[in-house]
């Protein structure tokens, strides 16, 4: 049987909205099950004491770093240990003033209000924010031109969390009113992946050996929720297969979806090869990659490059974009001579 497989299967790179279900079934239930991110956790168990003790809502936090690292699980754990009711919303879906006025008079004493992709909120919304979020009022302008008065509504002590992959694109009046913190989560480590892997097969009722978890984990892009994703595609391919999900059969099914030893997927590559192949290795514009590889450039940006950064196969230049001697080695494109020195 040879059917297409739908996109996210061949960019092996999990969908967030798609996967949301599968977000939800794995999603940790508790600080213990949070795996890594020590020094965020410690942090936080500090803040969070601190204002029981006081009796004090928490104060705003804001999470930020490439998506499915666990931003929204954070929020969510949060709630729990302070057994606050959680709104979730986010950037763009708040279109209007009259949105966020609604959700904010809305909100119940001790709420959590969370606000995913907040580089995404309208910079007048913004501002309705900044007093809200620091002095807990809502000043709402009634009428217009010279008869225009402005009436300050009393809100409840609330705690903003806002998560973001693109901090860079945050107004600094804005990121200074997050009074509790400001948070970047890491990659994690190989180990760590293969800790969630493994927590995940079990909930999934999938036998995973151990070398099995790490071959997951290796191709995972340091990211829980692609290998929370690739597990996923593994348990089809041993289902289908009728085979064990051991570290040969997690190899062929991970090939089988384009995703190489390194983790990267088809699009990494493409990303690649196109500034190896038509730009000499760069440097070149985001903008003209893009163009080159029909790709958008947020994607890029906040998914792909992130990631081969990481892995030393491309730098970020003031000039541009450009690979590294090490990405020429990994498609077996030989190293041009001028690039040659760097990798003594
Ligand atoms: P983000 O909000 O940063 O995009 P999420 O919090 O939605 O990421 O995390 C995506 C999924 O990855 C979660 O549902 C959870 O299953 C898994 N996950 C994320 N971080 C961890 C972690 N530290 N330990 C275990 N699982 C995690």
């Amino acid at each position: 049987m040879s059917s297409t497989p739908p996109k996210t299967q061949e960019s092996g790179i999990p969908d967030a909205r798609e996967d949301r279900n599968l977000d939800q079934t794995l999603r940790p239930a508790s600080w213990d099950e949070y795996i890594g991110q020590e020094g965020i956790k410690t942090n936080l168990h500090i803040l969070l004491t601190a204002a029981k003790n006081r009796n004090q809502t928490p104060e705003h936090i804001l999470f930020y770093g490439p998506p499915g690292l666990g931003k929204t699980t954070l929020a969510h754990l949060i709630a729990r240990e302070t057994r606050a009711q959680m709104r979730m919303t986010s950037g763009p879906a708040i279109e209007k003033v009259g949105d966020l006025a609604s959700i904010l008079t809305n909100l119940s004493p001790g709420d959590i209000l969370f606000i995913d992709e907040i580089h995404r909120l309208n910079k007048l919304i913004e501002e309705i924010l900044y007093p809200a979020m620091e002095s807990g009022v809502l000043d709402i302008i009634i009428g217009k031109g010279p008869s225009a008065r402005t009436i300050q509504l009393e809100l409840p002590p609330f705690t903003l969390i806002a998560a973001t992959t693109r901090i860079s694109l945050l107004s600094s009046p804005l990121r200074s009113r997050f009074s509790g913190g400001t948070f970047r989560l890491e990659f994690y480590t190989d180990e760590e992946i293969a800790r969630i892997v493994s927590r995940s097969a079990t909930i999934l009722g999938v036998p995973l050996a151990d070398d099995a978890a790490m071959e997951i984990a290796s191709r995972s892009r340091f990211t829980p929720r692609t290998a929370n994703y690739l597990l996923k595609r593994c348990r089809d391919f041993a289902d289908v297969r009728e085979t064990t999900l051991d570290k040969r059969a997690v190899g062929d099914a991970l090939t089988l979806l384009s995703v190489d030893t390194l983790g990267l997927t088809s699009a990494d590559r493409a990303i690649l090869r196109a500034i190896i192949e038509k730009f000499h290795g760069g440097p070149v514009g985001l903008k003209t990659v893009a163009a080159a590889i029909a790709e958008e450039e947020s994607a890029i940006e906040e998914v792909h490059e992130p990631y081969l950064m990481r892995l030393g196969l491309l730098e970020r230049t003031p000039r541009g974009r450009q690979v590294t001697p090490k990405a020429y080695e990994h498609l077996g494109i030989p190293v041009p001579e001028h690039l040659q020195t760097t990798l003594l």
